[in-house]
């Protein structure tokens, strides 16, 4: 099959985490017999330098025509003092409106050789922790009604969070059907206590779980949800959640795991079109200097063959690869300690590429 991908390798370490990923995915294709077309397109600081603006039309519209978006990251302190809807991180924001990204995918995974990097209780870790965290993306909170007005005590600001059956319902549709590929369990998270926006959330929910009879379903309120994760995050498979929460979330739980440069993510909207990329930003401090960790879009490719391709072996062909490296004890500078290999982001994504072998 062949597959058309939009790829916006963006600023500072983008370019550098990019080609690496597309090196892996090249040799996937080749070992599986797929062919991926890439259309290499502007967002972020670098567009607002050739364009004058953070997400030109041009890269909506090949998106819009690609099976999938492949992205770096975008932004660096040369566009730090642009007024705010001039700012290369606009560009995110755009193409998750423009491409109706409604679903956020972040897995918070501890690689077995990773663990010292992770920052709880070895009997808390265990031999791993493998969280999927799906937020949603373009409701609640952040999109609903909000301003500032005369109230009973003064002047006062509102915002206000909303969320329809619909949006519920497809959200909640992607973590059932995610938990089928893992362990399926499902744990959806709000604050049903006291919020009537979560009390439909819950009903919504678990209205949906009737189809999923295979799949364990429980509830929790964000507070007690943010305490687990650290109490005891071997209890979660798939936590669903609303923007805000899911928002704070994903990052509690990703910080757990104790290294960004290992973090994919993938942003999903209708028809298994989706938007894949590292959780970690431009990184301007080591930019240009192959000292990037390309391992976040490498995973983030695997996410890509897994979510929108539905091609598990392949996904999992990248994912052993990357294992088998960390095995042999390869590592780039944020994740490296003593008695380890130090290499730099060409090195890492080379290695990846020899290892990738089919399943
Ligand atoms: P950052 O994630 O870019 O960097 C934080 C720290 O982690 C830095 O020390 C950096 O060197 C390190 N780091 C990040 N990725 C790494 C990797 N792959 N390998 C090794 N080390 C890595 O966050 P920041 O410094 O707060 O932001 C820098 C710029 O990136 C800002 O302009 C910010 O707005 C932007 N940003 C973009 C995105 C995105 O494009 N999705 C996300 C977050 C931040």
């Amino acid at each position: 099959m062949s597959y058309k991908i939009a790829v916006i390798p963006g600023d500072g370490i983008g370019p550098e985490i990019i080609s690496q990923g597309l090196k892996v995915l090249d040799k996937v294709g080749q070992m599986y017999g797929h062919t991926f077309e890439y259309n290499t397109l502007l967002a972020g600081g670098c567009a607002i330098d050739a364009t004058g603006e953070p997400l030109p039309n041009e890269t909506i519209q090949v998106c819009k025509k690609s099976d999938a978006v492949i992205l770096g990251a975008v932004g660096g302190p040369k566009w730090d003092t642009l007024p705010g809807n001039m700012r290369p991180e606009q560009a995110l924001l755009g193409l998750r409106g423009q491409l109706g990204l409604f679903a956020n995918l972040r897995p918070a995974v501890i690689y077995k050789e990773l663990i010292d990097a992770c920052p709880l209780k070895p009997e808390i870790v265990g031999d791993s922790i493998d969280i999927m965290v799906v937020r949603e993306l373009t409701g609640g909170i952040y999109f609903g009604e909000r301003g500032r007005r005369l109230g009973i005590k003064g002047q006062e600001a509102y915002d206000t969070e909303a969320y329809s059956v619909g949006e519920v319902e497809r959200i909640a549709k992607i973590a059932f059907e995610i938990a089928r590929k893992r362990n399926k369990r499902v744990t959806s998270i709000d604050k049903a206590n006291i919020l009537e926006s979560s009390r439909l959330w819950r009903e919504v929910v678990t209205d949906i779980s009737s189809n999923y009879p295979d799949v364990t379903l429980d509830h929790l309120y964000v507070d007690n949800a943010a305490m687990q994760l650290i109490r005891a995050p071997r209890q979660f498979d798939v936590i669903v959640t609303s923007n805000m929460f899911g928002d704070i979330l994903s990052d509690e739980a990703s910080m757990i795991t104790g290294s960004i440069g290992m973090l994919p993510s993938a942003s999903l909207g209708e028809n298994s079109f989706g938007l894949y990329e590292p959780i970690h930003g431009s990184a301007p401090d080591i930019a240009g200097q192959d000292k990037a960790n390309p391992i976040a879009t490498v995973l983030s490719i695997a996410m890509f063959l897994r979510y929108t391709l539905n091609l598990e072996r392949e996904a999992q062909t990248v994912e052993n690869a990357v294992n088998r490296v960390l095995e042999e004890g390869y590592r780039t500078g944020d994740i490296m300690s003593p008695g380890k290999t130090l290499v730099g982001t060409n090195k890492m994504g080379e290695l990846i590429t020899e290892k990738l072998s089919k399943i």
